[in-house]
């Protein structure tokens, strides 16, 4: 059907209309739907309004977020292509909770596991959500208590409080590390004594209670961190508590590898995500997502996905989002994972999302241990040059702590660790695809 310049017109003036209303809304997700655009009709439209947020773009269609009056300015746009929509909000009143624990039930949970493991389990708060439940996060090493040398891991989900299944899987992830531990298992002994892993069942607290996107203020937190392509620096003035606690504990520590879980698809998904350009390591986050995938038959068999796996910009760009962040400020590489296609499926099904997963979850932790680093004598700080082979230069990052370690890929390395005073070392190591038994691969430096 061929559009009439009113038609047009109309489109102009809503379009135009919602961006000045809603102008200073970005990443306010107050309403949700699902758009059947199988051609995409709409979605470059959509697209340029900044206040409206799109995501799990897929062959069906995809999802848009914004606030309030989003579905009416949607329905008139859809109306005029004939594209069918659905609300989520909907959606979701017409499946039951079934059964998932409440945030005090897994508090308790948490708890009731470090008194059963004290020696290697350690839970803490990150801080407070909106609504004054706690960010809880679960530290898995040996000798707990201390901060060791050794590569620090972190898993992150549930920061869309609708996408539930991260979550779950975490809470089984933590007993199944801890029971697997005290049973003997060599390559969990190995992991749990020469890793910091950091397990975060639920960033988004408020979110899942109300089982929403976004927290108790609508906001999607997806949407809510610093972007390089856009913040000078990484800076948590004017950002939701949630954001804030993650941005502080991931300041006060040295993560060199983590992964980000969502729902609403089956997929591993790697940076950048907020702009085309490569990645400096493309290679290594697209095998890490690779062998996360190849495991798991909704992610390998995709329909969507070659092998389960997307860089994120090629999939749709997100600005604000975690991942970028995380890398880009704190070289910390982090990939987002999908879990599930159904975001809050039937709880009886928890378990086998865990089955098809488990292997790929703890694969990937062990990866941290294919990287590289050094610890100086003293807590200085300063700038270390990583040479790959002979004269790849792979960037200059910042230590501090006098500590310093990166994941990378297998090959041979130099560093040129500059100190502040100027002092400057050279220090030729090299990085091994790692075996079942781990050894933190620092070098220490008088
Ligand atoms: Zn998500």
């Amino acid at each position: 059907m061929k559009m009439t310049s009113v038609r047009l017109l109309f489109i102009f003036l809503t379009t135009s209309l919602l961006t000045s209303s809603t102008a200073l809304s970005r990443g306010i997700v107050e309403e949700g739907y699902y758009l059947f655009d199988k051609q995409r009709l709409l979605f470059d439209q959509i697209k340029k309004q900044e206040d409206l947020t799109i995501d799990h773009l897929g062959n069906a269609g995809y999802e848009v977020y914004g606030p309030k009056g989003v579905g009416e300015w949607l329905r008139s746009v859809s109306e005029i292509y004939d594209v069918k929509m659905m609300s989520l909000e909907e959606e979701t009143k017409a499946t039951p909770f079934n059964n998932y624990p409440s945030h005090e039930e897994i508090t308790q949970k948490l708890f009731d596991l470090q008194a059963q493991y004290p020696e290697i389990l350690h839970i803490t708060s990150l801080g407070k959500s909106k609504n004054g439940r706690d960010i809880w996060s679960a530290k898995i090493s040996s000798n707990v208590k201390v901060d060791e040398v050794e590569p620090e891991f972190k898993y992150i989900a549930n920061m869309h409080g609708d996408e539930i299944v991260g979550r779950e899987l975490m809470l089984l992830l933590i007993e199944d590390v801890l029971n697997q531990y005290e049973a003997g298992n060599r390559t969990i002994r190995s992991l749990v004594n020469n890793t910091e892993i950091y397990i975060i069942p639920s960033m988004n607290p408020d979110g899942a209670s109300s089982r929403r996107r976004g927290n108790a203020n609508y906001v999607d937190l997806n949407r809510n961190f610093p972007d390089f392509t856009r913040d000078r620096d990484s800076n948590p003035q004017n950002r939701e508590l949630e954001t804030q606690a993650i941005m502080a504990f991931q300041a006060q520590r040295k993560f060199a590898l983590s992964a980000n879980f969502h729902g609403g698809v089956e997929c591993v998904n790697y940076p950048w995500d907020t702009k085309k350009e490569h990645f400096p390591l493309v290679d290594l986050a697209r095998l890490l997502s690779v062998e996360y995938a190849q495991e798991v038959p909704g992610m390998v068999n995709s329909r969507q996905f070659d092998g389960g796996v997307t860089n994120g910009y090629d999939w749709y760009p997100v600005k604000g989002g975690m991942q970028d962040w995380s890398y880009y400020w704190f070289n910390d590489l982090q990939v987002t994972i999908e879990l599930s296609q159904t975001k809050w499926p039937n709880y009886q099904t928890i378990p086998q999302y865990y089955n098809w997963n488990r292997n790929s979850i703890l694969r990937y932790m062990t990866r941290v241990h294919q990287g590289v680093g050094f610890k100086l004598s003293s807590d200085i700080s300063g700038d270390v040059e990583i040479i790959q082979g002979q004269n790849l230069s792979l960037g200059h990052f910042s230590f501090s702590d006098g500590e310093f370690y990166k994941v990378l890929e297998p090959g041979q390395y130099k560093l040129i660790i500059t100190e502040a005073s100027g002092r400057e070392r050279l220090v030729e190591t090299s990085v091994t695809a790692q075996a079942a038994e781990f050894t933190p691969n620092y070098v220490y430096l008088n």
